[in-house]
């Protein structure tokens, strides 16, 4: 019996020590003024604590943002001036990459630049974002023919011919259509661009200024580009000829022709059946296609320009 009662007291004692412990922790504390306070300046330290943060994100976004804007090499603020160089030609200014040409630009011509993407530089033209093609526009950076011309249907492999691109100056009006000059395309260039031993004179280390593009006598040749047809005639060694000068500044010279399809002055696109091959003229030893391109004059190498030539 003692034991129960001492137990009982115990029990008791346990009870009555314990109460105010239990009415502090669960019922007082979080009605006394203290805790409301604490409350309180706890939920405003929150809010204040909230606000910082989000101050603080913002700031640090926004100077994320300027030191991205400052960072990012695509990005020109201020913008910066460019002076359009493209010898007597005209600079195609496009929606984008590549696409839609909606107006021109001439040598001395100057762009206000806000920014790049690749090779193209967006420029703020009659109130449009515009693109242009970086190799045909000088700046305080970076002076015009630095930048490789790669055209869209070139792969990637032939991307190592760029600075030699370059280095013609291949200038960007209406680039070139994407068209073989032979229809059906040749399939091999029997004698590329360069020196070597002409398959007539035998004379050695002769400099072939063209490609010879074998194909059937009678097929159909076609226009690279648009352009207009500035000669048509016959020479003893190349036979049948069209010089067909393009709106991108280069001009072609087809020879050994059955015939001209064409006369001068007349305008073609890119495509366009402007004769048929044949073996005429002294300077050939089979029907083929001599293709001559040249640039301001000078023959370049037909191989490096991005036409496609063979398939
Ligand atoms: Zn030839």
């Amino acid at each position: 019996m003692n034991k129960i009662y001492s137990l009982l007291f115990v029990v008791l004692l346990i009870c009555f020590v314990s109460t105010p412990t239990l009415w502090s922790a669960e019922s007082v504390n979080p009605f006394s003024a203290g805790e409301v306070s604490v409350g309180k300046s706890s939920t405003s330290s929150e809010v204040s604590k909230t606000t910082a943060t989000d101050d603080g994100i913002k700031e640090a976004a926004k100077k994320d943002e300027e030191s991205k804007a400052k960072a990012d090499p695509d990005v020109f603020d201020p913008p910066i001036t460019g002076t359009v160089e493209v010898g007597n030609s005209t600079l195609n200014v496009r929606t984008g990459e590549w696409e839609t040409v909606v107006s021109s630009l001439r040598t001395g011509d100057t762009v206000s630049i806000v920014g790049k993407k690749g090779v193209w530089y967006k420029a703020i033209i009659n109130g449009q974002t515009r693109y242009i093609h970086m190799n045909y526009v000088s700046t305080a950076f970076k002076p015009a023919g630095k930048t490789p011309v790669v055209y869209p249907w070139q792969n990637s492999s032939s991307s190592t011919d760029a600075g030699v691109i370059i280095s013609q100056k291949a200038i960007d009006s209406c680039g070139w259509g994407g068209v073989y000059p032979n229809e059906p395309p040749a399939k091999y260039i029997s004698s590329p661009f360069g020196y070597r031993t002409h398959p007539v004179t035998g004379v050695r280390s002769s400099f072939h200024d063209a490609v010879d593009l074998p194909c059937v006598s009678g097929s159909r040749l076609n226009a690279l580009a648009s352009g207009v047809v500035t000669a048509s005639g016959y020479e003893s060694g190349g036979g049948n000829y069209l010089i067909i000068r393009y709106a991108n500044g280069y001009e072609s010279f087809y020879c050994h022709l059955l015939k001209s399809l064409v006369s001068v002055g007349d305008k073609v696109s890119a495509g366009e059946k402007v004769a048929l091959a044949d073996n005429t003229g002294v300077y050939t030893t089979g029907s083929h296609l001599h293709m001559r391109i040249k640039y301001n004059g000078t023959a370049v190498d037909p191989q490096k320009l991005g036409i496609p030539l063979t398939k």
